[in-house]
């Protein structure tokens, strides 16, 4: 094995930079060359490769967002997409490849092991959804700029006696909304996966005012990209009660952003990982961490399992937030 090529694909997160960055240090340093593909799989299709040298990587540890560009290429499942991206592979003379992404990028990169071309995985996604891991790259900090929004929302809704609703990424993973409803202390949280009803949170809130703590706190997972899940419980809450109650949708911001310190050392362990057992000749895996040890998994068991938030943090917040 001569030559890495590195893409990153599907839906942005911070992170990506520095696992870009370890795949490439990590292939130069083993004596190999790096090779980055723009724009996902589309790229590979369209030949938009370039060759990395160290200094292309220098201050991409601390890079939030991703220097190759991400895209969705729904055409890599076609058969003719991925032999044209063989194509590319051959000339440029790239033996094997570590792909960025979510499940959705995986697929693309079973499909290019399955054509002799090894690929590993990396979970680059905030939502923190992929089976066979701890955590992905990028959640830890979108977590924390979701925390740092909902820490200045309280400053707004204390003074104004409000309460507010805040909506919080994630898609259909429940991750986000419960990570930082604990570390924002919220009244409620409500996430996929999880039975609420909005009465019962009405009075709970009710019972806050008459103990003296007049503002409120409910963090909402989109859940499935519901732009209006915020919204619509606010209006839902209101049949309640006489609140005074808004609507946040903290929105994109959560997936820019400096990459935290985790998530750098995250993606730092995982992209050296990925080069090591390219190196061993294995490809269709996925990296994760269980643990805290960096692992790898089959890709076709990974698509038949099923991620599992951390339940327990829902009950958590319920015992310590009155
Ligand atoms: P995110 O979780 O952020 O959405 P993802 O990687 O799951 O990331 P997808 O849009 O599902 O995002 O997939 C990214 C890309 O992977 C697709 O646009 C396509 O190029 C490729 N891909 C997805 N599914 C397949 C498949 N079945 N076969 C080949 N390639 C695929």
């Amino acid at each position: 094995m001569k030559r890495i090529g590195i893409m990153t694909s599907g839906g942005d997160a911070p992170g990506m930079n520095v696992a870009i960055r370890a795949v490439a240090r990590k292939a130069l340093s083993a004596g190999l060359e790096a090779y980055g593909i723009n724009y996902g799989f589309a790229g590979l299709v369209a030949g938009d490769i370039h060759e990395f040298k160290a200094t292309d990587l220098d201050d991409m540890v601390s890079q939030g967002g991703t220097m190759l560009y991400s895209a969705r290429y729904p055409e890599f499942a076609q058969e003719e997409s991925q032999l044209k991206g063989i194509e590319q592979l051959k000339k440029f003379g790239i033996d094997a490849l570590v792909v960025i992404g979510g499940d959705g990028s995986y697929h693309g990169a079973l499909r290019l092991t399955e054509h002799g071309y090894n690929a590993i995985g990396l979970p680059g996604t905030i939502d923190n959804d992929i089976p066979f891991t701890d955590f992905t790259i990028g959640f830890d900090t979108a977590l924390n700029t979701a925390v740092d929004a909902i820490d200045k929302i309280r400053d707004t809704a204390k003074s104004h006696q409000r309460v507010f609703a805040v909506q919080v990424m994630g898609r259909k993973a429940a991750d986000i909304a419960l990570w930082a409803g604990v570390a924002s202390g919220a009244d409620a949280i409500i996430a996929p996966g999880f039975d609420y009803d909005v009465e019962a949170i009405a009075n709970k809130l009710k019972k806050n005012r008459a103990n003296g703590k007049d503002y409120g706190i409910i963090v909402i997972a989109e859940g499935d990209a519901n732009s209006d899940a915020a919204p619509e419980f606010v209006e839902k809450l209101k049949q309640y009660g006489d609140f005074d109650a808004r609507a946040t949708v903290i929105g994109h911001v959560q997936r820019g952003g400096v990459p935290s310190a985790k998530d750098r050392v995250l993606a730092s362990k995982m992209g050296a990982y990925a080069v090591e057992l390219l190196l061993e000749g294995k490809g269709g895996l996925a990296i994760g961490i269980l643990d805290n040890k960096v692992q790898a998994h089959n890709m076709l068991d990974l698509f038949d399992a099923k991620h599992q938030a951390d339940d327990s943090l829902f009950q958590l917040n319920e015992d310590l937030s009155f």
